[in-house]
Protein backbone atom coordinates (compact mmCIF):
# COMPACT_ATOMS: atom_id res chain seq x y z
CA UNK A 1 0.00 0.00 0.00
CA UNK A 2 1.27 3.20 -1.36
CA UNK A 3 1.85 6.12 1.62
CA UNK A 4 -0.81 8.32 -0.35
CA UNK A 5 -3.63 5.81 -0.04
CA UNK A 6 -3.00 5.45 3.24
CA UNK A 7 -3.25 8.90 3.82
CA UNK A 8 -6.26 9.03 2.73
CA UNK A 9 -8.10 10.99 5.28
CA UNK A 10 -11.49 9.18 6.79
CA UNK A 11 -14.66 9.72 5.18
CA UNK A 12 -17.04 8.79 7.61
CA UNK A 13 -16.99 10.51 10.77
CA UNK A 14 -20.42 10.41 11.46
CA UNK A 15 -21.76 8.93 15.34
CA UNK A 16 -22.53 5.50 15.62
CA UNK A 17 -26.39 5.56 15.66
CA UNK A 18 -27.15 3.72 18.66
CA UNK A 19 -25.81 6.95 20.57
CA UNK A 20 -28.07 9.56 21.74
CA UNK A 21 -26.09 12.54 19.89
CA UNK A 22 -27.22 15.17 22.02
CA UNK A 23 -26.05 13.48 25.31
CA UNK A 24 -22.91 11.34 24.27
CA UNK A 25 -21.11 12.27 27.19
CA UNK A 26 -17.90 11.03 27.70
CA UNK A 27 -17.39 9.28 24.59
CA UNK A 28 -17.53 12.90 23.03
CA UNK A 29 -14.18 13.59 25.44
CA UNK A 30 -12.64 10.32 24.18
CA UNK A 31 -13.45 11.12 20.93
CA UNK A 32 -11.94 14.53 21.09
CA UNK A 33 -8.84 12.85 22.97
CA UNK A 34 -8.42 10.85 19.26
CA UNK A 35 -8.60 13.95 17.36
CA UNK A 36 -5.91 15.51 19.65
CA UNK A 37 -3.79 13.01 18.80
CA UNK A 38 -4.27 11.77 14.89
CA UNK A 39 -2.11 14.63 13.67
CA UNK A 40 1.01 12.73 15.62
CA UNK A 41 0.20 9.17 13.77
CA UNK A 42 1.61 9.17 10.69
CA UNK A 43 0.64 6.84 8.61
CA UNK A 44 -1.23 4.68 11.08
CA UNK A 45 -3.84 7.84 11.01
CA UNK A 46 -5.33 5.82 7.89
CA UNK A 47 -6.76 3.33 10.18
CA UNK A 48 -7.68 6.19 13.32
CA UNK A 49 -11.52 5.84 12.26
CA UNK A 50 -11.47 1.72 13.86
CA UNK A 51 -10.43 3.84 17.30
CA UNK A 52 -13.67 5.70 16.95
CA UNK A 53 -16.45 3.22 17.25
CA UNK A 54 -16.21 0.20 19.57
CA UNK A 55 -15.67 -3.75 18.13
CA UNK A 56 -18.56 -4.72 19.91
CA UNK A 57 -21.27 -3.88 22.48
CA UNK A 58 -23.59 -6.07 24.52
CA UNK A 59 -26.36 -5.01 26.12
CA UNK A 60 -28.40 -7.18 28.46
CA UNK A 61 -31.31 -7.30 30.53
CA UNK A 62 -30.86 -8.78 34.33
CA UNK A 63 -34.57 -9.94 35.85
CA UNK A 64 -33.71 -10.42 39.70
CA UNK A 65 -36.09 -11.55 42.29
CA UNK A 66 -35.57 -9.05 45.42
CA UNK A 67 -35.76 -10.15 49.05
CA UNK A 68 -40.15 -9.12 48.69
CA UNK A 69 -40.38 -11.52 46.12
CA UNK A 70 -40.93 -9.13 43.30
CA UNK A 71 -39.09 -8.73 40.17
CA UNK A 72 -36.84 -6.04 39.23
CA UNK A 73 -35.07 -5.38 35.77
CA UNK A 74 -32.01 -4.05 35.71
CA UNK A 75 -29.49 -2.96 32.39
CA UNK A 76 -26.08 -4.33 31.68
CA UNK A 77 -23.52 -3.69 29.36
CA UNK A 78 -20.16 -5.36 28.22
CA UNK A 79 -18.39 -3.08 25.81
CA UNK A 80 -15.54 -4.38 23.99
CA UNK A 81 -13.91 -1.62 22.38
CA UNK A 82 -10.71 -2.97 20.34
CA UNK A 83 -9.41 -6.29 20.37
CA UNK A 84 -6.24 -5.99 18.00
CA UNK A 85 -3.48 -6.70 20.78
CA UNK A 86 -5.48 -9.63 22.74
CA UNK A 87 -8.31 -10.21 24.98
CA UNK A 88 -10.49 -7.62 26.04
CA UNK A 89 -9.18 -6.51 29.94
CA UNK A 90 -11.21 -3.72 31.97
CA UNK A 91 -13.23 -3.61 35.28
CA UNK A 92 -17.05 -3.49 35.82
CA UNK A 93 -19.33 -0.65 37.13
CA UNK A 94 -22.10 -0.53 39.61
CA UNK A 95 -23.86 2.63 39.81
CA UNK A 96 -27.29 4.22 39.37
CA UNK A 97 -25.31 6.68 36.47
CA UNK A 98 -24.00 3.84 34.26
CA UNK A 99 -24.80 4.25 30.62
CA UNK A 100 -23.98 3.60 26.95
CA UNK A 101 -21.53 5.88 26.27
CA UNK A 102 -20.33 6.28 29.60
CA UNK A 103 -18.80 2.27 29.22
CA UNK A 104 -18.28 3.09 25.62
CA UNK A 105 -15.64 5.82 26.65
CA UNK A 106 -14.56 3.36 30.05
CA UNK A 107 -13.91 0.69 27.17
CA UNK A 108 -11.87 2.71 24.79
CA UNK A 109 -9.83 4.45 27.74
CA UNK A 110 -8.69 0.74 28.57
CA UNK A 111 -7.55 0.10 24.83
CA UNK A 112 -5.62 3.13 25.79
CA UNK A 113 -3.93 2.33 28.91
CA UNK A 114 -3.60 -1.32 28.37
CA UNK A 115 -1.25 -0.16 25.38
CA UNK A 116 0.10 2.51 27.06
CA UNK A 117 1.67 -0.14 29.36
CA UNK A 118 2.26 -2.44 27.09
CA UNK A 119 0.02 -5.19 28.30
CA UNK A 120 -0.87 -7.56 25.55
CA UNK A 121 -4.97 -6.94 26.21
CA UNK A 122 -7.22 -4.58 24.39
CA UNK A 123 -9.69 -2.48 25.91
CA UNK A 124 -13.15 -3.94 27.43
CA UNK A 125 -15.34 -2.62 30.48
CA UNK A 126 -18.81 -3.51 31.71
CA UNK A 127 -21.75 -2.27 34.01
CA UNK A 128 -24.98 -2.42 35.20
CA UNK A 129 -27.12 0.64 35.97
CA UNK A 130 -28.10 0.21 39.65
CA UNK A 131 -27.74 2.03 42.58
CA UNK A 132 -25.99 -1.01 44.82
CA UNK A 133 -26.51 0.36 48.13
CA UNK A 134 -30.23 -0.22 47.64
CA UNK A 135 -29.77 -4.44 47.53
CA UNK A 136 -29.46 -6.80 50.06
CA UNK A 137 -26.27 -8.83 49.90
CA UNK A 138 -28.66 -11.39 48.19
CA UNK A 139 -29.63 -9.47 45.43
CA UNK A 140 -26.31 -8.46 44.96
CA UNK A 141 -25.24 -11.88 44.00
CA UNK A 142 -27.78 -12.41 42.73
CA UNK A 143 -27.73 -9.56 40.06
CA UNK A 144 -24.03 -10.33 39.61
CA UNK A 145 -24.53 -14.20 38.84
CA UNK A 146 -27.41 -12.86 36.23
CA UNK A 147 -25.23 -10.32 34.86
CA UNK A 148 -22.14 -12.83 34.44
CA UNK A 149 -24.81 -15.52 32.48
CA UNK A 150 -26.19 -12.65 30.23
CA UNK A 151 -22.40 -11.33 29.02
CA UNK A 152 -20.99 -15.24 29.50
CA UNK A 153 -21.75 -15.57 25.58
CA UNK A 154 -18.60 -12.86 24.96
CA UNK A 155 -16.19 -13.05 28.32
CA UNK A 156 -13.60 -15.94 28.86
CA UNK A 157 -10.23 -16.16 29.96
CA UNK A 158 -8.67 -16.03 26.72
CA UNK A 159 -11.54 -13.58 25.43
CA UNK A 160 -12.66 -10.89 27.51
CA UNK A 161 -11.76 -10.80 31.54
CA UNK A 162 -13.33 -8.54 33.87
CA UNK A 163 -12.37 -6.99 37.34
CA UNK A 164 -13.99 -4.65 39.73
CA UNK A 165 -14.38 -1.14 39.23
CA UNK A 166 -16.48 1.47 41.15
CA UNK A 167 -19.19 -0.68 43.42
CA UNK A 168 -17.34 -4.06 43.01
CA UNK A 169 -15.25 -6.08 44.83
CA UNK A 170 -13.37 -9.25 45.38
CA UNK A 171 -16.52 -10.55 46.65
CA UNK A 172 -18.62 -9.54 43.46
CA UNK A 173 -15.13 -11.00 41.12
CA UNK A 174 -16.10 -14.61 43.34
CA UNK A 175 -19.25 -14.30 42.12
CA UNK A 176 -18.80 -14.15 38.60
CA UNK A 177 -15.79 -16.75 38.54
CA UNK A 178 -18.02 -19.42 39.57
CA UNK A 179 -20.78 -18.30 37.71
CA UNK A 180 -18.69 -18.39 34.67
CA UNK A 181 -17.17 -21.47 36.12
CA UNK A 182 -20.61 -23.35 36.55
CA UNK A 183 -22.28 -22.28 32.88
CA UNK A 184 -18.75 -23.91 31.60
CA UNK A 185 -18.40 -26.89 33.49
CA UNK A 186 -15.10 -26.39 34.64
CA UNK A 187 -13.41 -24.00 37.27
CA UNK A 188 -11.99 -20.91 35.16
CA UNK A 189 -9.67 -18.95 37.90
CA UNK A 190 -8.92 -16.73 34.78
CA UNK A 191 -11.98 -15.30 33.78
CA UNK A 192 -11.85 -12.34 36.12
CA UNK A 193 -8.71 -10.72 38.05
CA UNK A 194 -9.63 -8.65 41.30
CA UNK A 195 -10.19 -12.14 43.22
CA UNK A 196 -9.36 -12.67 46.44
CA UNK A 197 -6.34 -14.45 46.86
CA UNK A 198 -7.14 -17.95 48.17
CA UNK A 199 -9.43 -17.76 44.87
CA UNK A 200 -6.58 -17.06 42.28
CA UNK A 201 -6.30 -13.54 43.06
CA UNK A 202 -3.07 -11.68 43.27
CA UNK A 203 -1.14 -10.47 46.47
CA UNK A 204 -0.59 -6.72 45.81
CA UNK A 205 -3.75 -6.35 43.50
CA UNK A 206 -6.07 -4.63 46.47
CA UNK A 207 -3.51 -1.55 46.55
CA UNK A 208 -2.34 -1.82 42.93
CA UNK A 209 -4.02 0.89 41.34
CA UNK A 210 -3.12 3.10 44.28
CA UNK A 211 0.87 1.78 44.20
CA UNK A 212 0.97 2.71 40.51
CA UNK A 213 -0.38 6.25 41.06
CA UNK A 214 1.82 6.96 44.01
CA UNK A 215 5.06 5.62 41.35
CA UNK A 216 3.54 7.47 38.50
CA UNK A 217 3.51 11.21 40.88
CA UNK A 218 7.09 10.53 42.36
CA UNK A 219 8.72 10.32 38.58
CA UNK A 220 7.12 13.62 37.87
CA UNK A 221 7.85 14.78 41.53
CA UNK A 222 11.21 14.16 40.76
CA UNK A 223 11.30 16.24 37.42
CA UNK A 224 8.94 19.05 39.20
CA UNK A 225 11.31 19.83 41.78
CA UNK A 226 9.18 18.83 44.47
CA UNK A 227 9.87 16.95 48.05
CA UNK A 228 7.93 14.26 48.60
CA UNK A 229 8.65 14.71 52.42
CA UNK A 230 5.84 17.11 53.93
CA UNK A 231 3.90 16.86 50.17
CA UNK A 232 0.60 18.19 50.45
CA UNK A 233 -2.12 16.04 48.74
CA UNK A 234 -5.80 15.83 48.18
CA UNK A 235 -7.91 13.08 47.26
CA UNK A 236 -11.59 12.79 45.49
CA UNK A 237 -12.70 9.35 46.37
CA UNK A 238 -11.59 6.99 49.32
CA UNK A 239 -12.07 3.98 48.39
CA UNK A 240 -10.09 0.90 46.45
CA UNK A 241 -8.38 4.05 44.32
CA UNK A 242 -8.36 6.73 46.83
CA UNK A 243 -7.96 5.03 49.51
CA UNK A 244 -4.69 3.06 48.62
CA UNK A 245 -3.24 5.88 47.30
CA UNK A 246 -3.37 8.43 50.69
CA UNK A 247 -2.58 5.60 52.48
CA UNK A 248 0.63 5.06 50.53
CA UNK A 249 1.34 8.45 50.40
CA UNK A 250 1.09 9.20 54.18
CA UNK A 251 3.50 6.15 54.69
CA UNK A 252 5.82 7.52 52.34
CA UNK A 253 6.14 10.74 54.78
CA UNK A 254 3.83 12.92 52.59
CA UNK A 255 0.58 14.88 54.52
CA UNK A 256 -3.21 14.51 53.70
CA UNK A 257 -4.61 17.41 53.78
CA UNK A 258 -8.16 16.84 52.51
CA UNK A 259 -10.48 14.03 51.20
CA UNK A 260 -13.67 13.80 50.19
CA UNK A 261 -16.22 11.18 49.52
CA UNK A 262 -19.90 10.64 48.71
CA UNK A 263 -20.62 11.37 52.59
CA UNK A 264 -18.52 14.67 52.63
CA UNK A 265 -15.10 16.26 52.66
CA UNK A 266 -12.53 16.52 55.51
CA UNK A 267 -9.76 19.11 55.70
CA UNK A 268 -6.61 19.55 57.86
CA UNK A 269 -3.62 21.75 57.25
CA UNK A 270 -1.88 19.61 59.72
CA UNK A 271 -2.78 16.41 58.05
CA UNK A 272 -5.08 13.73 58.31
CA UNK A 273 -4.33 10.39 58.92
CA UNK A 274 -5.89 8.34 56.50
CA UNK A 275 -5.79 4.78 58.30
CA UNK A 276 -7.33 6.51 61.04
CA UNK A 277 -9.93 7.85 58.42
CA UNK A 278 -10.48 4.64 57.05
CA UNK A 279 -10.84 2.89 59.96
CA UNK A 280 -13.71 5.63 60.62
CA UNK A 281 -15.52 4.91 57.74
CA UNK A 282 -15.66 1.30 58.15
CA UNK A 283 -17.08 1.75 61.20
CA UNK A 284 -19.52 4.80 60.63
CA UNK A 285 -19.85 4.97 56.83
CA UNK A 286 -18.56 8.55 56.46
CA UNK A 287 -14.80 10.17 56.85
CA UNK A 288 -17.45 13.06 58.24
CA UNK A 289 -16.73 13.64 62.04
CA UNK A 290 -13.09 12.91 61.92
CA UNK A 291 -11.53 14.34 65.25
CA UNK A 292 -8.76 17.70 64.26
CA UNK A 293 -10.46 17.84 60.74
CA UNK A 294 -12.67 20.86 59.60
CA UNK A 295 -15.85 20.06 57.13
CA UNK A 296 -15.28 21.65 53.69
CA UNK A 297 -18.38 22.35 51.20
CA UNK A 298 -17.83 20.13 48.63
CA UNK A 299 -16.51 23.12 45.69
CA UNK A 300 -14.38 23.73 48.19
CA UNK A 301 -11.58 20.70 47.75
CA UNK A 302 -10.28 22.41 44.55
CA UNK A 303 -8.84 25.52 46.24
CA UNK A 304 -7.47 23.29 49.15
CA UNK A 305 -3.97 24.45 49.22
CA UNK A 306 -1.59 21.91 48.14
CA UNK A 307 1.24 20.11 46.18
CA UNK A 308 -0.47 16.96 44.26
CA UNK A 309 -4.63 16.88 43.56
CA UNK A 310 -5.51 13.01 42.97
CA UNK A 311 -9.50 12.72 41.82
CA UNK A 312 -10.04 9.24 42.65
CA UNK A 313 -13.93 8.85 42.25
CA UNK A 314 -15.97 9.79 39.28
CA UNK A 315 -15.71 11.12 35.68
CA UNK A 316 -16.42 14.72 35.02
CA UNK A 317 -14.93 16.57 38.10
CA UNK A 318 -12.25 18.71 37.08
CA UNK A 319 -14.36 20.90 34.71
CA UNK A 320 -13.91 24.65 32.55
CA UNK A 321 -16.53 25.53 35.94
CA UNK A 322 -13.79 24.95 38.91
CA UNK A 323 -10.34 23.74 36.91
CA UNK A 324 -9.11 27.62 37.63
CA UNK A 325 -9.29 27.59 40.97
CA UNK A 326 -7.14 24.50 41.64
CA UNK A 327 -4.34 25.63 43.40
CA UNK A 328 -1.51 21.86 43.40
CA UNK A 329 1.34 21.86 41.03
CA UNK A 330 0.38 18.27 39.81
CA UNK A 331 -2.79 16.42 38.84
CA UNK A 332 -2.97 12.90 39.20
CA UNK A 333 -5.89 11.27 37.74
CA UNK A 334 -6.51 7.67 39.93
CA UNK A 335 -10.00 8.18 38.39
CA UNK A 336 -11.05 7.40 34.71
CA UNK A 337 -11.91 10.64 32.78
CA UNK A 338 -11.64 12.91 35.81
CA UNK A 339 -10.53 16.01 33.47
CA UNK A 340 -12.62 17.23 30.54
CA UNK A 341 -10.52 18.60 27.76
CA UNK A 342 -11.57 22.30 28.94
CA UNK A 343 -10.25 22.06 31.83
CA UNK A 344 -7.49 20.49 30.58
CA UNK A 345 -6.33 23.20 28.49
CA UNK A 346 -6.81 25.96 31.79
CA UNK A 347 -4.90 23.75 34.26
CA UNK A 348 -1.89 23.26 31.38
CA UNK A 349 -2.46 27.40 30.92
CA UNK A 350 -1.97 27.67 34.75
CA UNK A 351 1.12 25.34 34.53
CA UNK A 352 -0.40 22.64 36.02
CA UNK A 353 1.06 19.23 35.47
CA UNK A 354 -1.79 16.52 34.89
CA UNK A 355 -0.75 12.45 35.01
CA UNK A 356 -3.51 11.56 32.87
CA UNK A 357 -5.74 8.40 33.76
CA UNK A 358 -4.74 6.05 31.13
CA UNK A 359 -1.14 6.24 32.90
CA UNK A 360 -1.81 7.40 36.64
CA UNK A 361 -4.50 4.25 37.17
CA UNK A 362 -2.94 1.67 35.31
CA UNK A 363 -1.24 0.10 38.22
CA UNK A 364 -4.75 -1.77 38.57
CA UNK A 365 -4.82 -3.58 35.55
CA UNK A 366 -0.85 -4.20 35.32
CA UNK A 367 -1.51 -6.52 38.74
CA UNK A 368 -4.62 -7.87 37.20
CA UNK A 369 -2.21 -8.57 34.07
CA UNK A 370 -0.42 -10.40 36.73
CA UNK A 371 -2.69 -12.59 38.12
CA UNK A 372 -3.90 -13.69 34.98
CA UNK A 373 -0.57 -15.17 34.04
CA UNK A 374 -0.16 -16.74 37.87
CA UNK A 375 -3.83 -18.33 36.96
CA UNK A 376 -2.82 -19.59 33.82
CA UNK A 377 0.67 -21.14 35.01
CA UNK A 378 -1.34 -21.51 38.56
CA UNK A 379 2.22 -20.25 40.45
CA UNK A 380 2.27 -17.57 42.44
CA UNK A 381 4.79 -14.80 43.01
CA UNK A 382 5.46 -13.02 46.17
CA UNK A 383 3.81 -9.49 47.36
CA UNK A 384 7.70 -8.37 46.96
CA UNK A 385 7.99 -9.80 43.70
CA UNK A 386 4.53 -7.80 42.44
CA UNK A 387 5.62 -4.50 44.05
CA UNK A 388 9.00 -4.71 41.84
CA UNK A 389 7.22 -5.28 38.95
CA UNK A 390 4.79 -3.31 38.90
CA UNK A 391 6.73 -0.05 40.21
CA UNK A 392 9.18 -0.90 37.43
CA UNK A 393 6.66 -1.19 34.53
CA UNK A 394 4.83 2.80 35.69
CA UNK A 395 8.34 3.92 36.24
CA UNK A 396 9.13 3.03 32.84
CA UNK A 397 6.36 3.76 31.27
CA UNK A 398 6.11 7.56 32.33
CA UNK A 399 9.58 8.07 31.71
CA UNK A 400 8.98 7.15 28.15
CA UNK A 401 5.67 9.05 27.55
CA UNK A 402 7.41 11.77 29.35
CA UNK A 403 9.75 12.04 26.50
CA UNK A 404 7.48 11.55 23.67
CA UNK A 405 5.90 14.69 25.56
CA UNK A 406 8.93 16.85 25.68
CA UNK A 407 9.73 15.31 22.09
CA UNK A 408 6.35 16.83 20.69
CA UNK A 409 5.55 19.39 23.24
CA UNK A 410 2.45 17.94 24.21
CA UNK A 411 0.45 16.94 27.26
CA UNK A 412 1.68 13.76 28.59
CA UNK A 413 -2.18 12.86 28.12
CA UNK A 414 -1.77 13.37 24.25
CA UNK A 415 1.73 11.66 24.61
CA UNK A 416 0.39 8.53 26.09
CA UNK A 417 -2.59 8.71 23.73
CA UNK A 418 0.38 9.19 20.53
CA UNK A 419 2.38 5.99 22.49
CA UNK A 420 -0.60 3.82 22.87
CA UNK A 421 -2.76 4.62 19.87
CA UNK A 422 0.41 4.14 17.54
CA UNK A 423 0.89 0.74 19.65
CA UNK A 424 -2.84 -0.08 18.64
CA UNK A 425 -2.85 0.99 14.96
CA UNK A 426 0.29 -1.08 14.12
CA UNK A 427 -1.28 -4.07 15.55
CA UNK A 428 -4.68 -3.51 13.25
CA UNK A 429 -2.74 -2.59 10.48
CA UNK A 430 -0.37 -5.72 11.09
CA UNK A 431 -3.58 -8.11 11.16
CA UNK A 432 -5.05 -5.87 8.07
CA UNK A 433 -8.91 -5.85 7.80
CA UNK A 434 -11.21 -9.11 7.96
CA UNK A 435 -12.19 -10.41 4.94
P1 LIG B 1 -14.74 2.69 44.83
O1 LIG B 1 -16.17 2.37 44.68
O2 LIG B 1 -13.88 1.78 45.64
O3 LIG B 1 -14.57 4.16 45.44
C1 LIG B 1 -15.20 5.26 44.89
C2 LIG B 1 -15.03 6.42 45.86
O4 LIG B 1 -15.57 7.61 45.28
C3 LIG B 1 -15.76 6.21 47.18
O5 LIG B 1 -14.95 6.70 48.23
C4 LIG B 1 -17.01 7.08 47.02
O6 LIG B 1 -17.52 7.52 48.26
C5 LIG B 1 -16.45 8.22 46.21
N1 LIG B 1 -17.47 8.95 45.48
C6 LIG B 1 -18.50 8.46 44.75
N2 LIG B 1 -19.23 9.47 44.25
C7 LIG B 1 -18.65 10.60 44.66
C8 LIG B 1 -18.94 11.98 44.48
N3 LIG B 1 -19.99 12.37 43.75
N4 LIG B 1 -18.13 12.89 45.05
C9 LIG B 1 -17.07 12.50 45.79
N5 LIG B 1 -16.74 11.22 46.00
C10 LIG B 1 -17.53 10.29 45.46
O7 LIG B 1 -14.18 2.86 43.34
P2 LIG B 1 -12.67 2.74 42.86
O8 LIG B 1 -12.41 1.35 42.40
O9 LIG B 1 -11.77 3.38 43.85
O10 LIG B 1 -12.73 3.62 41.53
C11 LIG B 1 -12.61 5.03 41.54
C12 LIG B 1 -12.21 5.50 40.17
O11 LIG B 1 -10.97 4.89 39.80
C13 LIG B 1 -13.17 5.16 39.04
O12 LIG B 1 -13.13 6.18 38.07
C14 LIG B 1 -12.57 3.90 38.46
O13 LIG B 1 -12.97 3.69 37.11
C15 LIG B 1 -11.12 4.22 38.57
N6 LIG B 1 -10.21 3.07 38.53
C16 LIG B 1 -10.32 2.07 39.44
C17 LIG B 1 -9.40 1.02 39.41
C18 LIG B 1 -9.41 -0.09 40.42
O14 LIG B 1 -8.48 -0.89 40.41
N7 LIG B 1 -10.37 -0.15 41.32
C19 LIG B 1 -8.41 0.98 38.42
C20 LIG B 1 -8.32 2.03 37.52
C21 LIG B 1 -9.23 3.08 37.60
Amino acid sequence: MTPQTLNRPSRTRNLPSYLDAKNIGPWEIYLEQVERVTPYLGNLAYWVESLKRPQRILIVDCPIRLDDGSIAHFEGYRVQHNLSRGPGKGGVRFHQDVNLSEVMALSAWMTIKNAAVNLPYGGAKGGIRVDPRNLSLGELERLTRRYTSEIGLVIGPDKDIPAPDVNTNPQVMAWMMDTYSMNTGRTATGVVTGKPVNLGGSLGRADATGRGVFVATLEAMKLKGIPLEGARVAVQGFGNVGGAAARIFHDHGAKIVAIQDISGTIHSAAGINPHVALEKLRQTGTVLGLPDTEVLETVELWNVDCEIMIPAALEGQITADNADQLRCKIVVEGANGPTTPAADDILHDKGILVIPDVLANAGGVTVSYFEWVQDFSSFFWSEDEINARLDRIMREAFQSIWTISQQHQVSLRTATFIVACTRVLESHALRGLYP
